[in-house]
């Protein structure tokens, strides 16, 4: 990323590459903190989700980050079941439409893509924030994010803020009682453990930032 926010094409398949690796390595720590609250399988679920996405990726030619960015949600939405699948996915399909026929794409599309997808995610999940969801992860990084470059900081500084940001709503997650998904099922129950969602829409926000301000 350069000092005006530009993306290549290869930035963005590695941002997403890096994401994959994340998730990967970290399939059961992920499948433990649904264990606390849920049924034990969102590390499950988004590895099946990248196992599958990353060789299309992989053999994806072309130089269209919006393109790549769709063919990783729709494997997303075909390969994931649980209510991960679909969010992802849909996270994904609307960071390429948002990315779609540019390369380099710029800071501002990616965030324009982030903000689409949480809309896609309300839409789905009929979530807001504050309900131990993804959510409360991706809504107070996007604002950091937005508030940042609105505020004429640097790139790398204006990612550095949602990282913080999606670090904190991360662990924000922590005290909540849920309100959407299968941990609401616990109520009371579901308080004093972190969000599987929330930490890895974290590691979403957090491989974007090391990948590009490296
Ligand atoms: P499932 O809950 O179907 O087993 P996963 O375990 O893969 O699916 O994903 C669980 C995560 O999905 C939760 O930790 C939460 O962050 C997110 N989630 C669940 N329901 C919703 C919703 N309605 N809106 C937003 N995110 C949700
Ligand atoms: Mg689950």
């Amino acid at each position: 990323m350069d000092e005006t926010g530009r993306l290549s094409f290869e930035e963005v398949r590695g941002w997403i590459r890096r994401f994959a690796g994340q998730i990967v390595a970290n399939k059961v720590y992920l499948t433990e903190l649904d264990s606390a609250i849920g049924d034990a399988d969102h590390g499950i679920n988004m590895d099946r989700g990248f196992q599958a996405a990353i060789p299309k990726l992989d053999a994806f030619s072309g130089d269209d980050p919006g393109a790549a960015c769709k063919l990783v949600g729709s494997t997303l939405i075909s390969t994931v079941g649980g209510a991960g699948g679909p969010l992802y996915g849909s996270l994904f399909l609307q960071f390429g439409i948002a990315m779609s026929g540019h390369d380099p794409v710029t800071l501002t599309e990616w965030l324009a893509g982030l903000d689409l997808g949480i809309a896609a995610i309300q839409r789905l999940g009929k979530a807001e924030l504050g309900d131990k969801t993804m959510l409360d992860t991706l809504m107070p990084a996007r604002d950091a994010l937005k508030l940042a470059l609105a505020a004429g900081k640097n790139p790398a500084e204006a990612l550095k803020s949602a990282t913080d940001a999606a670090e904190a709503g991360m662990k924000g997650t922590i005290p909540i009682v849920a309100r959407k998904g299968r941990a609401s099922y616990l109520g009371e129950r579901s308080a004093g453990h972190q969000d599987p969602g929330a930490t890895s829409s974290y590691m979403l926000v957090k491989a974007a930032a090391d990948e590009w301000t490296a």
